[in-house]
This record gives structure tokens, sequence and C-alpha cells, in this order.
């Protein structure tokens, strides 16, 4: 029923679209599974080619998940995790390049992100059958493993090592921007100026909306059990991506335990955010950088974000919205029951 709805609509927007190729209106396709979330491409201007380009897309995003998936068998991330403490894997040029990204920023976060809190999120099981609040003496050997320092590269072999046997790399928090970045790369090679690509909630944006003005992006409101956006971002060539603690989460005893979880303590991270959206080009980076500050908070989060000359937006327990400077004449308040609140010069909260 859902395929059919879905298959009228894109028929419908490639009529409408397809007679220029500088339409208004794009044609888009939607799927879900891959990557563990529901996935929207949008091509503007592509005219009769953007059904081909849409597929190749998905394509390329199929096979970054079946290389990087840890939820089902094969792949090269579970290749790798299998050899832990035992052998180095040759892994494909793009995996060891995300590996490089990940370990710089698992470094500069001070491992607020760690590439290798697997056996972490292996023991919450967040979002699966398996979800539970573990022992205290099941934490703390699971944080044990949870080390990026132990992972080695080899450029040469082109190789990632995880140096103890039980370490597990998680591409979790990264994997999403990735596969964007690949799929806007595919896009701009193939001509495509204008496109809006959605991976859950992972957003790139390819140029401006076709009267030139930028996109309009939501930011979720982020309060369990509220919803609506709080706010609205006027963007263009870009990427945004948040992470919150408010989509995947179970609920024990009134308390909400969610899917980010801080390596320092091995419970989910409870740094007085609510959200952590991040601005920037490279959405791999985004990616990798919303865990991060969402762990972090607002005083290191916006540190580490300046620190790469991207972009923020904050939300905190407190109904608080943090904005960055590059971003205050773009962001609009869409919900007055939250406050904006500027950063400080030189990063962090106005008073702490
Ligand atoms: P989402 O994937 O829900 O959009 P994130 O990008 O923040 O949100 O990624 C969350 C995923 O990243 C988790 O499901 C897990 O696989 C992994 N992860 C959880 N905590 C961390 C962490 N501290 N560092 C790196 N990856 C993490
Ligand atoms: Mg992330």
């Amino acid at each position: 029923m859902k395929r059919h709805i879905l298959f009228g609509f894109l028929l419908l927007s490639m009529l409408l679209s397809g007679c220029s190729r500088e339409g208004t209106l794009p044609v888009s396709m939607t799927k879900d599974g891959l990557l563990g979330t529901i996935i929207t491409l949008s091509v503007y201007d592509a005219g009769e080619d953007s059904q081909n380009l849409l597929s190749g897309c998905f394509e390329k995003i199929s096979d970054i998940d079946s290389r990087m998936t840890v939820r089902s068998p094969g792949g090269e991330i579970n290749a790798l995790n299998d050899s832990a403490g035992a052998n180095p894997i040759k892994v494909s040029g793009d995996i060891y390049r995300l590996f490089s990204l990940a370990l710089d920023v698992s470094k500069t976060s001070d491992g607020a992100f760690d590439v290798t809190v697997g056996p972490l999120v292996r023991l919450w099981g967040i979002g699966t059958a398996d979800e539970r609040v573990p022992e205290r003496s099941e934490i703390e050997a699971a944080r044990g493993l949870v080390s990026w320092q132990d992972v080695l590269q080899d450029e040469s072999e082109g190789s990632v090592f995880l140096k103890r046997e039980g370490m597990l790399a998680d591409l979790g928090g990264i994997a999403k921007g990735y596969a964007g970045d690949a799929a806007s790369d595919f896009l701009r090679e193939n001509g495509v100026r204008r496109a809006v690509l959605d991976l859950g909630g992972n957003i790139c944006l390819i140029g401006s909306r076709p009267d030139g003005t930028g996109w309009r992006v939501g930011v979720r409101n982020p309060v369990v059990g509220e919803s609506g956006n709080i706010g609205t971002l006027r963007l263009e060539d870009t990427s945004v991506v948040t992470s919150g603690g408010y989509e995947r989460y179970f609920e024990k005893d009134g308390k909400i335990y969610h899917h980010i979880l801080d390596p320092k303590t091995g419970y989910p991270a409870d740094s007085g955010l609510l959200s952590a959206t991040i601005v920037c080009k490279t959405s791999a980076l985004a990616d990798a950088l919303s865990t991060a500050c969402f762990v972090l908070g607002v005083k290191k989060g916006a540190k580490l974000a300046e620190s790469y000359g991207a972009e923020y937006v904050f939300v905190t327990d407190g109904r608080e919205i943090i904005v960055s400077r590059g971003l205050s004449d773009v962001f609009t308040l869409r919900d007055e029951s939250f406050t904006v609140r500027p950063p400080l010069q030189g990063g962090g909260e106005e008073t702490s």
C-alpha cells in the first residue's frame, strides 16, 4: 500500500518537473531500512535523469550500509571486529579515511566521541529487543574496552587494527553523515546543482531553492513527549546534522535511557543538552561533531565545534537554545516556550 502511494507520488513529481531541467518541484525517492533509518532524496534540476541519479545514490548508500553495518552479518567492520586483538584488516579506501576522521574527532573531543564505543552499545542494546539497564560491573567491563587510542592505522597497507581482544568499532555516530557526503558527491559529479538529501534527519543541501533563497531546515523540539520544530534555519550548500536523546530510547522506572553513550561513565550522556545540531560542509564531520557535542555539553561542545569552523544550535534541558554567531542571522525561533541565548566570545555559554 505504502509503496503504491510512493510510486504515485514519484510519478506525479516526475511529470510535474520533467518538462524542464530547472523545475521547481523535485523528483523524490524514499527508502526505509538502509542505515537503520528512512531516507528521502530529492533532486530539483535533473529532469528525466532524476530517477536514474536517485537510484544511483541509493546503490551507493546501500553499499556503504552493507560494508559498515554491525547490525547484520558480513561487511568490513564486522571483519575488523572479529579480528580485534589478533590481526589488522585491510579496508576500503573510504572506510580507511572515515576511520581517520573518526579518530581525529575521538581525539579532539577527548573521547566524548569514541569510534570504539561498540562494547557499550552492544551491552545497552538500545533500540533492539535486548535493551536493558546493565549491572554496574558489566558497564565497567565494557567501558574498559572503549579506547580509540588502541586503534592503529597503517597507511601503506590501508589497514586498521583494533589492538585488544573484545574491542568493537562502531561507525553508527558517523556513517549516515558519510553516506550523505557520498550521495551528494555522486549527484554533484553528475551535474546536479539543486538537491535535498534527508538521511534520517541528517540533511545535505546542494545549492539553494529554485527561487534562489536558502532551504528551510527545522530544528526539532527535543523534549520527550513534545513535538514540532522549535526553530528553523535558512541554509544552502551545506550539511545539518542533529544528535538528540529523544528518538531512540527506552524508559525504565520513569527514567529515559537513550542511545548516545558517554564513554567516560558508560551511561547515556547527561550533559544538560537535549540536542546538538551541527552545520558544516562535510556531513561526516557534522555527524561526528553532533554526537561529540551532545556528550560534551554547551561549553566544551561549543569549543570543539569552533575548532573545526563548524556552526551549532544547542538545546538545553532548561529550554534554552544557544545559536552560534554564524547562524544567528539565519535562525528563526518558532516556539516561544524556548529562549534563544547567544554564545560567549571564544565558545561556551554566557553564564556557567
Ligand atoms: P543518530 O544515528 O541517531 O542520528 P548519532 O549520530 O548521535 O545519532 O549516533 C548515535 C550512534 O552512534 C549510536 O547508535 C551508536 O551506534 C553510536 N554512539 C553512541 N555513543 C557514541 C559515542 N559516544 N561516540 C561515538 N559513537 C557513539
Ligand atoms: Mg552523529
